[in-house]
């Protein structure tokens, strides 16, 4: 069955957040790794998110990436193609926002496109144009002093223009707010003036509807998980998508570890109340530095010991002070490195040794994980918490089940809160 919604997803954690929206929305959903292998087989879903590491790379490299999924995507039979990007517009004068949208552009023809980094529920919200950050505009903002982009102006039509060879143009709140039969002729008018892109004002939660209705009409839209909110709405509205969850696997006989890479306040305080619940082994990083091969030896040993008997974590979790001691010692980098691949090895050795749901804390971590386990493709399950869904491995070697937190997701009770769904 073709896929109805197709999106580029121009970060890992950004595709993730996008592709749980998707799903909540009501359109089965899944997530990849980068651009598919020509052997990878997509389950029957409505969507799906490609994730890229191309936000902040050479221009030319993201486009050449972003067409390489456009043409995967196309070839599963999207109608429309999502282009996401951050919520905070995060990109240079060089792109990679401008440049990717045009190449986009290019494939699609289409005469003039909805542009909406919005999402009012999370606070992102676009006035005249102007991206405003919770209360303030987006130059006033945190992201003003970002390392990799730092962002000076609020105003998306002008920072798009340096970044695009086309002219962009405004779909002002007025016009927004008037409905989709008002927006679509406002979009023709700018298109007729040779506009290809309008920034469309986003300022409530209800002005989702008719962008998401008048974006689902182009081939081509750029926007974050607000716009992909508004797209799922549309297409779940035309009778597209919808009509049955995505089937996970029941693993609930199966052997359950989690692993905790973050240091987050929830972090601490969710292993904490693990340790009620299941064997905890807390990780001593200075051991890890001083005899990797052997520790880590023992650690899994620890793990085997226990599986059999219920669920287990294995956590490098630590308090700020204690964190700070231990780059003092070994640098930042290299302890942050060092613990991140010792939880990719713990869970390669996890899952040879028969876990099949896996949980694990940290987005960093996670991301190590993924990486080192080689999985290409996630079905999205249903919700954990905020943010955090279940997810399905798809294309993997074994049928596993998954949870992937960012460090300060999820309740006080998330490790218990995760497993229970996974049963
Ligand atoms: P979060 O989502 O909370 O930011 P991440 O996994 O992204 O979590 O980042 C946490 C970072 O801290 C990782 O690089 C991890 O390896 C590192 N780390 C974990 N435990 C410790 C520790 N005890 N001391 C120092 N660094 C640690």
């Amino acid at each position: 069955m073709a896929i109805v919604l197709g999106c580029i997803a121009d970060d890992y954690t950004g595709a993730s957040d996008l592709a749980n929206t998707l799903k909540k929305a009501g359109l089965r959903t899944v997530q990849t790794i980068g651009v598919p292998a020509a052997a990878y087989r997509l389950p029957d879903v409505d969507a799906v998110v490609l994730s890229l590491k191309s936000r902040s790379i050479d221009p030319a490299k993201a486009v050449a990436l972003s067409l390489d999924a456009y043409a995967w995507l196309k070839g599963q039979g999207a109608e429309h193609i999502l282009f996401k990007i951050c919520s905070t517009f995060d990109s240079t004068d060089r792109g990679n926002i401008g440049p990717v949208m045009d190449a986009l552009l290019e494939k699609t023809g289409d005469d003039c496109i909805i542009v909406t980094p919005a999402f009012p529920e999370t606070k992102r919200t676009v006035y005249m144009g102007n991206l405003f950050v919770g209360h303030v505009p987006l130059n006033e903002s945190p992201l003003k002093d970002h390392p990799l982009n730092p962002m000076h102006d609020s105003n998306l039509v002008r920072v798009l223009q340096r970044q695009s060879k086309h002219q962009i143009g405004l779909a002002e709140l007025a016009t927004v707010t008037k409905g989709a039969a008002a927006l679509r002729a406002r979009l023709k008018e700018l298109g007729r003036d040779g506009v290809r892109a309008a920034v469309a004002d986003t300022v409530f939660d209800a002005d989702l509807g008719p962008i998401g209705e008048v974006a689902a009409e182009a081939r081509l839209s750029v926007g974050a998980s607000g716009l992909g909110l508004g797209l799922a709405q549309a297409f779940v509205k035309r009778g597209k998508g919808g009509q049955s969850d995505a089937a996970l696997a029941r693993l609930g006989a199966s052997a359950a570890a989690c692993l905790a890479g973050s240091c987050s306040q929830a972090t601490l305080g969710q292993v904490t109340a693990a340790e009620k619940i299941m064997p905890v082994f807390r990780l001593d990083p200075a051991d890890l530095m001083s005899r990797r091969a052997a520790y880590l030896d023992e650690v899994s040993q620890w793990a085997a010991d226990r599986l059999a008997k219920g669920p287990i974590l294995i956590a490098s979790t630590a308090t700020p002070d204690r964190v700070r001691a231990l780059q003092g010692q070994f640098g930042q980098a290299e302890i942050g490195h060092a613990i991140e691949q010792a939880m990719a090895d713990l869970a390669e050795r996890l899952v040879e040794k028969g876990v099949r749901r896996l949980v694990v804390a940290g987005g960093e971590t996670s991301g190590a994980v993924v990486d080192r386990l080689g999985v290409p493709g996630f079905v999205v399950g249903p919700e954990i918490a905020a943010g955090v869904p279940v997810l399905g491995t798809s294309g993997y070697r074994h049928e596993m089940l998954m949870a992937l937190k960012s460090g300060n997701f999820g309740g006080p009770d998330f490790f218990a809160d995760a497993l229970k769904l996974m049963a």
